[in-house]
């Protein structure tokens, strides 16, 4: 169909279609769905390689739709950003993970942080560190057992006001880390100004080590950078031993990927903390 004009044409039109379809789906559904609780949380833990414990988690949103089953974030994290669904959508996140959080560490099952993704318009809604402070007071989760983790591209485009509120955040306890670190090209300057604790270096520069020197390049300079800044570091998407061993010889112990644990259920992350214990 590539290289005939009219294959071509009915080709693009056909997925057009599906994606308008599928776009209205979502926004119609949305807001209902948040009504019906269709939203779950998923843990992924974070481990120390050194010790093989677990040092944090962070929690993952899916869609549990009735017909559709379970709708990945990526499909519909971007309409709830565009049309500000976000925003309640957040607030339920918010509450699920702080409560999965504080019930872990009440129960002695863990010492760990839960690392929560907050997205650019999340941090722009004016209410949001007074929900905040609500949804913690709410569940008895202390704002040490918390971590943000915001991406380095909304940083940027926020500015002074989100240097201002990362500001307070912090000073309540919270730990702060950049997601998605080095695909948003942030200077060290800029990154010295935000009252940050950890980076985490992108899935993308770690799928093709060590093979793929670039990204070997890009990987260590993150970490040392990491170093320099006083910052916790941690690698996301490992998936192999190799992976692994790359980041640890470059002094990145913090994991998170395959290789240790897929992102799981609040029963299943709860069993396996039993376990441990
Ligand atoms: P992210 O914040 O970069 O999250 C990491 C993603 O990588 C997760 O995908 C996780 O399941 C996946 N992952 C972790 N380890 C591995 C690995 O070893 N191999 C591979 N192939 N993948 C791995 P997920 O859960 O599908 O989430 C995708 C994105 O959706 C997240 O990327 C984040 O940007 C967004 N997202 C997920 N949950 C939330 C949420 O609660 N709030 C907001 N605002 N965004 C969320
Ligand atoms: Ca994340
Ligand atoms: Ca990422
Ligand atoms: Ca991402």
């Amino acid at each position: 169909a590539k290289d005939d004009g009219k294959n071509t044409y009915h080709f693009y039109t056909k997925e057009m279609t599906e994606q308008a379809f599928e776009r209205i789906f979502m926004e119609n559904n949305l807001r209902e769905a948040l009504n019906r609780n269709e939203f779950e949380m998923y843990y992924q833990p974070q481990y120390d390689s050194n010790t093989n414990e677990i040092v944090g988690f962070e929690a993952l949103v899916r869609w549990n739709h009735p017909e559709r089953g379970l709708i990945p974030p990526q499909q519909f994290i971007p309409v709830a950003e565009e049309t500000g669904l976000i925003v309640p959508l957040g607030r339920q996140i918010i509450d699920m993970a702080t409560t999965a959080i504080a019930e872990w560490q009440r129960s002695g099952l863990t010492k760990a942080r839960m690392a929560i993704n907050v997205s650019a318009k999340q941090l722009r809604d004016a209410s949001f560190t007074q929900t905040l402070s609500a949804i913690l007071d709410k569940n008895q989760c202390l704002p040490e057992w918390l971590e943000l983790e915001i991406t380095e591209s909304s940083v940027m485009k926020n500015t002074e006001h989100t240097i201002k509120l990362l500001h307070q955040i912090r000073r309540r306890g919270i730990t702060i880390s950049i997601d998605d670190f080095g695909t948003g090209y942030s200077s060290l300057a800029y990154l010295k100004k935000l009252p940050i604790n950890k980076v985490k270096i992108d899935r993308s520069f770690i799928c093709n080590l060590p093979e793929d020197k670039d990204d070997a390049e890009i990987t260590k300079a993150i970490i040392s950078m990491s170093q320099s800044l006083n910052l916790d570091i941690i690698a996301e998407g490992i998936e192999t031993d190799e992976q692994r061993a790359f980041v640890n010889s470059e002094g990145c112990y913090m994991i998170q990927g395959y290789l240790y644990s897929k992102p799981v259920t609040y029963d299943d992350m709860t069993a396996k903390l039993k376990g441990e214990a």
